[in-house]
C-alpha cells in the first residue's frame, strides 16, 4: 500500500494516464530523475519572459529582454537543475544561444507592449471533493473587452492536429482553476509554441471545464486504487525511449523494488554520498 496523493497537477494527471508505473516512481516514491536539457531550457526561457513582463508595458522590448536574459543566465549557472547537466563550455554556449533564439522567437509572435497582463506565474488551487487540483498559470491577462485570457508558453514543438486537444487538456485544467478561484471562466486559452512560432487557441466552455473535473476525478480514483492495491501497471509507449526508470521497469525485465535504493545513487550521487 502506498500513500494516496492529496493533490494533482495537469502534468501529474497526464503522467498517470501515460504510464502508471512511471507515475509510481516519480510521484508516489518521488525518486530523483536526471535533469533534462529540454526542461531546464524551457524553465529558463519562462524565467526570462517573467522578468521581461516585470517591466512597464512600454519598456518590454528586445533591448530589455537582454538584461532579463542575463539575469536568468546568472541564476541558472548556480541552479542544480542546470549544473547537474554537467555541460562542457561549448555545450553551455549552445544551450544559452538556443534559449536566446526562443526569446527572439517570442518577439516575432506577439508585441508584449500591448499585453494587459494581470498576473504572472500564478499558483492556483481548488478542491474537487477530497482532491486538491493545482497548477501554475504562466500569464493571465485581459483581452480588449476585459475578459480573462490564459497564456501558456511552450518551448517544444507544436503538436499535430490529432494531438492538439490533448495538449489543450492542461490549459482547460487552468480554466477550471480560474473559474473556481477567480470566479470567471477565461474567454480564451492560448498555447504559444516558441520553437515553431505557432499559437493554438481554444475557447473554454462549461462543457470543457466539466469534462476536466470528471476526467480528473476518474484519474484520481484510479490513482487511489493503485495506491491501495500496489498495482501500478507499466504502459509501454513512446515515453519509454526517454524514461529514466527503464532499468527498474518490469516491462523491460527490471525489478521495481530496487528503484528506491538504486535511483538516488545513479541520479543524485552527490546527495547520497
Ligand atoms: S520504461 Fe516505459 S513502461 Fe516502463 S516505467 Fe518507463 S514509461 Fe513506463
Amino acid at each position: 500500500m502506498y500513500p494516496v496523493p492529496t493533490s494533482l497537477s495537469p502534468s501529474r494527471v497526464e503522467a498517470f494516464t501515460s504510464c502508471p508505473m512511471a507515475f509510481r516512481f516519480a510521484s508516489i516514491e518521488k525518486l530523483p530523475e536526471p535533469p533534462s536539457i529540454h526542461a531546464t531550457k524551457g524553465s529558463m526561457v519562462h524565467r526570462v519572459l517573467e522578468l521581461l513582463f516585470l517591466n512597464p508595458g512600454t519598456q518590454r522590448t528586445i533591448a530589455t529582454a537582454e538584461p532579463a536574459f542575463q539575469q536568468a543566465r546568472a541564476e541558472y549557472l548556480l541552479d542544480p537543475e542546470f549544473t547537474e547537466l554537467q555541460l562542457s563550455p561549448e555545450q553551455q554556449q549552445a544551450f544559452f544561444d538556443d534559449a536566446w533564439t526562443l526569446v527572439e522567437a517570442y518577439f516575432a509572435m506577439e508585441d508584449p507592449t500591448s499585453v494587459r497582463e494581470i498576473g504572472l506565474e500564478i499558483r492556483l488551487e481548488a478542491q474537487v471533493g477530497d482532491l486538491g487540483l493545482r497548477g501554475i498559470i504562466d500569464r493571465l491577462e485581459l483581452d480588449e473587452e476585459g475578459r480573462l485570457v490564459v497564456t501558456d508558453y511552450k518551448t517544444g514543438r507544436a503538436p499535430g492536429p490529432m494531438y492538439q486537444q490533448k495538449s489543450l487538456g492542461g490549459v482547460h485544467f487552468y480554466s477550471f482553476l480560474c473559474e473556481e478561484v477567480l470566479g470567471q471562466r477565461p474567454a480564451a486559452i492560448r498555447l504559444m509554441y516558441l520553437r515553431t512560432g505557432e499559437t493554438i487557441t481554444a475557447t473554454p466552455s462549461a462543457q470543457s471545464v466539466r469534462f476536466i473535473t470528471t476526467r480528473t476525478t476518474a484519474v484520481w480514483k484510479a490513482v487511489e486504487r493503485a495506491c491501495v492495491t500496489g498495482n501500478f501497471q507499466p504502459r509501454e509507449g513512446a515515453l519509454c525511449k526517454t524514461c529514466a526508470f527503464q532499468p527498474w521497469c518490469p516491462a523491460f525485465g527490471g525489478d521495481p523494488t530496487l528503484a528506491a535504493v538504486e535511483a538516488p545513487v545513479r541520479f543524485r550521487p552527490l546527495a547520497v554520498a
